[in-house]
C-alpha cells in the first residue's frame, strides 16, 4: 500500500542568519528567518511525509511558540518525523523536491544535501530527487526576499 503527501514551505531571507538548506550550510550573505534553523527544504519534506499519513503538519507538531524549537536543527526534526512514519509501518519509496531561489546557486550543494537526507531517511540516492530553479526574477523569491521549497513524498507500507 502506498500513501502520497505534498509539502510546501517558504522563509524570508535576512542578514545575520546562516543559510541552511537540506541540512547543508550554504555560503551566502543572508540566511532564512524562522523560529528553527528555517531549513526550507527539510520543512517541505517533513510536511510531505506528515501529509502522506494525514498526521497534521510541522507547525502543529513543532510549534514556534515552544522555546524547545528555537533555532532547532531541522535534521533532528526530520529524524523524529521519520521515526513516526516507521512506527506507523511505513518507509519512504521516493521523494521529489524543488528548491526555488534566485540566488545563491543551489546546484553545487545538492550532492551533499542528498547525502545528509538519505542517511537520516534510510534512502538510496536514486530515490531522492532535489531540483533547483530560480523564479525568473519575479515575485518575492525572484527579488531575493525569500526562498521556497516543494516536495512530493511517496510512502510504502513495509
Ligand atoms: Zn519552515
Amino acid at each position: 500500500m502506498y500513501r502520497i503527501g505534498l509539502g510546501y514551505d517558504i522563509h524570508q531571507l535576512t542578514t545575520g542568519r546562516d543559510l541552511i538548506i537540506g541540512g547543508v550550510k550554504i555560503t551566502h550573505e543572508k540566511g532564512l528567518l524562522g523560529h528553527s534553523d528555517a531549513d526550507v527544504l527539510i520543512h517541505a519534506i517533513i510536511d510531505g511525509m506528515l501529509g502522506a499519513l494525514a498526521l497534521t503538519d510541522i507547525g502543529t507538531l513543532f510549534p514556534d511558540t515552544d522555546k524547545k524549537y528555537k533555532d532547532a536543527d531541522s535534521t533532528v526534526l526530520l529524524g523524529k518525523v521519520y521515526e513516526k512514519i516507521r512506527q506507523k509501518g511505513y518507509t519512504i519509496n521516493n521523494i521529489d523536491s524543488n528548491i526555488i531561489a534566485q540566488e545563491p546557486k543551489m546546484m553545487p550543494y545538492i550532492p551533499k544535501m542528498k547525502e545528509v537526507l538519505c542517511k537520516i531517511l534510510e534512502m538510496k540516492h536514486e530515490d531522492l530527487s532535489i531540483k533547483a530553479k530560480t523564479n525568473e526574477k519575479m515575485d518575492a523569491v525572484g527579488q531575493k526576499l525569500a526562498i521556497e521549497a516543494h516536495s512530493v513524498v511517496l510512502l510504502k507500507k513495509v
